[in-house]
């Protein structure tokens, strides 16, 4: 490497992260000899670091009372109340804002339905007014709130900031999202795909382990994954990896929009569900309203789950067909990436959950075209509600903490 100011600055950056990151993961408190070791570096250069944290007011720092003979040791804890992010998640039927403490626990949030986009001026004032209103009721110092991260449906151009044209939400187009809504709350804002936020959110929260290698499965209004490889959330070149909707999981399925026929992320997703249902009479068309209507839709996969867990066995078919197709999409990405853990989450999933692990796991490993020589674990996301959201404002954390060699690209809310 060579030896410039700027790469001094980005590596002393990058220790500070290790040394937080490895804080922050254990919340009853580290020693420094225990970081210098968690972490591979010197002794002189945590505590170094962990001087300026406890300065900056993130870390405290306390003396263990003595336990027999030598010097007490000095144990190193996180602040939770030591800074703020909000998380933005849009999705196609509502919004939802958090805002977590620095540990990321949810502190308060706030829902509103999804704005048209008419006006995207309009639209971004009133979000800016909807995080200030989350500041506010939250109870939390505004000068700690560090940033604002969003979590959208995908294309996004993570390079401008932009929400390009996302399928799922028809009325957005080109929304310069990040700055007009940086400029609005003169705060940093950092733009993520949904899925990729989800993935982050799950590396965030769950053990160091078990979060190095694994496909997130995201169940909302549509289907996607966010991918982590070897402790690194995957972006790709413009942070829209993971759109793994088009893979064929019946080649005589249904006509997807791109011409193929089955393709997952239209014959697995709730309207694609709610549909089937309609066709078998599990439901009836009053329980259904309007197929293009995301709330009616949503309120439609609701009825199809509660019958479903009244044991009606129609309803319980269209729930295992879908974990089969699911399984077959899950085959190709596993094989595709080599990992050991597939994690599921997103807004629809928790009700599709039961039946789904109880066919799924079977469907996959006897799956023919299942090369792995290892077994694959299925886990529910460590963030069982609004997983995006909570992603979303981790990003702005991750930022922060974590030991990543690459930076984000974030608008600096001048
Ligand atoms: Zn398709």
């Amino acid at each position: 490497m060579a030896q410039t100011g700027t790469n001094l600055v980005a590596v002393a950056e990058f220790n500070v992260s290790v040394v937080l990151d490895a804080i922050r993961r254990h919340p009853t408190g580290v020693a420094r000899g225990e970081l210098a070791a968690l972490t591979g570096l010197s002794g002189m250069t945590v505590s170094n670091v962990s001087r300026r944290l406890v300065e900056d007011g993130l870390v405290t720092e306390t003396v263990m009372p003595a336990s027999g003979r030598g010097k007490p040791p000095k144990i190193l804890r996180l602040i939770p109340s030591g800074g703020f992010a909000v998380g933005v998640h849009i999705d196609p039927a509502v919004v939802t804002y958090v805002i977590v403490d620095l540990a990321g626990e949810v502190r308060d949030h706030i829902r509103t339905e999804t704005p048209v986009v008419q006006d995207p001026g309009r639209v971004v004032g009133a979000m800016a007014r909807t995080i200030e209103e989350l500041i506010v009721s939250s109870g939390v110092e505004r000068s700690k709130v560090l940033g604002v991260g969003i979590a959208s449906p995908g294309p996004i151009n993570a390079e401008t900031g932009v929400v390009l044209n996302p399928p799922m939400l028809p009325d957005w187009h080109r929304v310069t999202l990040r700055d007009s809504l940086s400029a609005a709350l003169r705060l940093p804002v950092v733009l993520e795909k949904d899925s990729t936020a989800a993935a982050i959110a799950e590396r965030w929260f769950a053990g160091h382990d078990g979060a190095r290698d694994f496909i997130f499965v995201y169940y909302g209004t549509g289907f996607a994954t966010g991918i982590a490889i070897g402790g690194e959330v995957l972006r790709g070149v413009s942070s829209n990896a993971g759109d793994a909707g088009h893979i064929t999981v019946d080649p005589n399925g249904p006509v997807c929009w791109c011409g193929r026929r089955g393709c997952v992320g239209n014959m697995a997703v709730p309207r694609a569900l709610v549909e089937r249902a309609l066709e078998r009479q599990v439901l009836s068309p009053g329980d259904v309203g309007r197929l293009d209507d995301v709330l009616d839709v949503g309120a439609a996969f609701g009825k199809l789950a509660d019958a479903a867990d009244a044991g009606n066995p129609a309803a319980i078919g269209i729930h295992a067909e879908a974990g089969r197709a699911l399984a077959r999409a899950v085959v190709v990405t596993a094989n595709l990436l080599d990992v050991q853990q597939v994690v599921f989450g997103g807004p629809f999933w928790g009700r599709l959950a039961p039946v789904v692990l109880s066919v799924l796991p079977t469907a996959v490993s006897g799956d023919p075209a299942l090369v792995l020589p290892h077994s694959i674990r299925f886990v529910e996301s460590a963030v069982p509600v609004d997983v995006a959201s909570v992603g979303a404002a981790t990003l702005v954390l991750d930022q922060a903490f974590s030991p990543r060699p690459t930076t984000m690209l974030l608008a600096s809310g001048k």
